[in-house]
């Protein structure tokens, strides 16, 4: 959780404005595949600037995401950067995207992070685009070549009779004829 910023030194003077840096953690925020750790802080770098209808908010947050490969589910980590440009009003407009200002005169920016980075996390990340996944069979890491039930070699001399077993076993269970021009098998991946 990242504390209120006192704000009274910029509430009610438009055109006064300065600096903040504010650092914390962000509970509960994650998705299947993607989050925030609890342990890692998120920083926010934000100019505070009074306005006639608040104080805006403008900057960037910097934090790591935790993230999970949709494809081989290894865990990894990213570096988030996310502009902010918010509005911080004492009657936030209802269908507005402004947060409350606090009417002590402080400015919470925990919902504000929490919404900025809430729609940054990835629905299927992936640790490379060319990430191969895991086997559909047996569940091996096809990066790491741990996959057990890639086809043998098969000595040319029996391939044929590994295809007419096939086409045999095809037509047994119903699957169709048995096409002599059949065209080459294609990868099953
Ligand atoms: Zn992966
Ligand atoms: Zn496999």
């Amino acid at each position: 959780m990242i504390g209120a910023i006192d704000v009274r030194d910029l509430v009610g003077r438009p055109g006064v404005w300065r600096s903040e840096q504010v650092t914390g953690t962000i509970d509960d925020l994650e998705t299947e595949l993607a989050g925030l750790p609890a342990d890692t802080p998120v920083t926010a770098d934000l100019i505070l600037e009074s306005l006639a209808e608040g104080i805006l908010a403008s900057g960037r947050l910097r934090g790591v995401l935790s993230l999970r490969c949709a494809r081989c589910l290894k865990g990894f980590q990213e570096e988030l950067t996310v502009e902010v440009h918010e509005l911080f009003a004492p009657f936030p407009h209802e269908d507005s995207d402004e947060y409350p200002l606090e009417p002590d005169g402080f400015l919470d920016p925990d919902q504000m992070i929490r919404d900025l980075v809430g729609v940054e996390l990835p629905f299927a990340p992936v640790c490379r685009p060319d990430c191969r996944g895991l086997c559909g069979r047996c569940g091996g890491d096809l990066n790491l070549g741990e996959c057990t039930c890639t086809e043998p070699d098969i000595d040319p001399r029996w391939a044929g009779l590994g295809e007419l077993f096939e086409a045999l076993h095809r037509s047994e269970s119903g699957a169709g004829q048995i096409d002599e021009n059949r065209p080459e098998r294609s990868s099953e991946r």
